[in-house]
């Protein structure tokens, strides 16, 4: 592991695996890819059904490949297979299992904050997270009727409502944090320890606990919801119930959006991030591939040019 990478890539789908290959073709050795799936390319694994046909042009969309990649007409396997290859082939450096939660930018680098708690140091930032993640849901049912009041980020808060924050990583805890300067908070986890969230996070929770700013519910579990005359009652497993204005579950996952909009890019209206004409997004350094600079769209050959166009604009960049 270095101390500190050139590159790092957020994602290892089609546009992740083109940055990091196109990397080391360009002679950019120091490159790190962080996927959160068992595997690269979560998107096909995932939700392209098994023999399912893969166009290079994929709904009409002609694309010339600019790249060293040699990607054509195939099928779900064959297109892993060929992902397979190169990533072997060309040594590239993936933490697999491995969520990015948020980058932080410090003097002349960026520091890579993961859901397993570890940080990453690289000068540069190519995120492909695609458009297909999804923030974790309870496995209990949401009903219906209250189902604008049950959250998945903070966007929807008003100041002064009785909020219960669920979860025990690093988003929890900074969403109960932030929350307690202007509402009433309660901040439920399972466990009763926080043992995976980072220092900060660590002595910011001590301090609102103290200072009584934050009620804690550890050590238990959620078994249900109802709606209490619009709002959520919540009914945990020891028998316990609180109603409350609005619940947020941090446990797991995050929509792509909330992940940019979390790291300072600006996005416009249609949730697209803003980018220049090389793909670098409103932060200097960190630059946009694939399906997330798109509306509506995208497409494998599409994702592959965008790694290659991005890494040799770094390439001029780098001493
Ligand atoms: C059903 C279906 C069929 C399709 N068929 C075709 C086709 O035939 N031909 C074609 O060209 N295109 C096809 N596409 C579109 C194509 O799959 C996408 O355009 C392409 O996968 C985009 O690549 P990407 O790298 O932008 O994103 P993705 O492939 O979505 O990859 C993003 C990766 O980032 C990972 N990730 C997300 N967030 C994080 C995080 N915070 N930390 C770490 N890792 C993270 C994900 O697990 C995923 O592996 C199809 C799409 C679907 C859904």
């Amino acid at each position: 592991m270095k101390d500190i990478y050139e590159i790092a890539i957020i994602g290892g789908g089609p546009g992740g695996i083109a940055s990091a290959v196109e990397s080391q073709l360009l002679g950019i050795k120091d490159v790190i890819l962080f996927e959160k799936g068992e595997g690269h390319s979560t998107t096909i694994r995932k939700f392209y059904k098994d023999k399912k046909r893969v166009d290079k042009d994929y709904k009409g969309q002609k694309v010339e490949l600019n790249g060293n990649i040699y990607f054509c007409d195939g099928t779900k396997e064959s297109t892993l297979d060929l992902f397979d290859k190169i990533i072997q082939e060309n040594g590239i450096e993936v933490q697999f299992q491995t969520e990015v939660e948020s980058i932080t930018q410090q003097n002349d680098y960026f520091l890579i904050h993961t859901a397993k708690n570890t940080e990453f140091k690289a000068r540069f930032i190519i995120i492909s997270i695609g458009k297909m993640g999804q923030p974790n849901k309870p496995s209990y049912p949401i009903p219906a009727s209250i189902k604008n009041i049950v959250n998945f980020n903070a966007n929807s808060c008003i100041d002064g409502e009785n909020i219960l924050v669920v979860g025990g990583g690093n988003s929890a805890v900074e969403y109960a944090c932030v929350l307690s300067e202007t509402n009433p908070v309660t901040l439920n986890y399972r466990r009763k320890e926080f043992s995976r969230i980072n220092e900060t996070n660590q002595e910011n929770l001590i301090q609102c606990f103290e200072a009584g700013k934050i009620t804690p519910k550890l050590g238990i579990d959620i078994e249900s919801l109802e709606d209490e005359n619009g709002k959520v009652k919540v009914n945990f497993t020891d028998s316990t119930s609180l109603v409350f204005d609005r619940i947020i579950y941090a446990i797991g996952g995050m929509a792509p959006v909330d992940f940019l909009r979390k790291c300072g890019i600006a996005l416009d209206s249609d949730g697209v991030p803003v980018t220049d004409d090389n793909h670098q997004s409103s932060i200097d350094k960190i630059y946009i591939a694939g399906d997330i600079l798109y509306k509506n769209g995208g497409s494998i050959a599409a994702a592959l040019n965008h790694g290659f166009y991005i890494v040799q604009e770094i390439k001029k960049r780098l001493h």
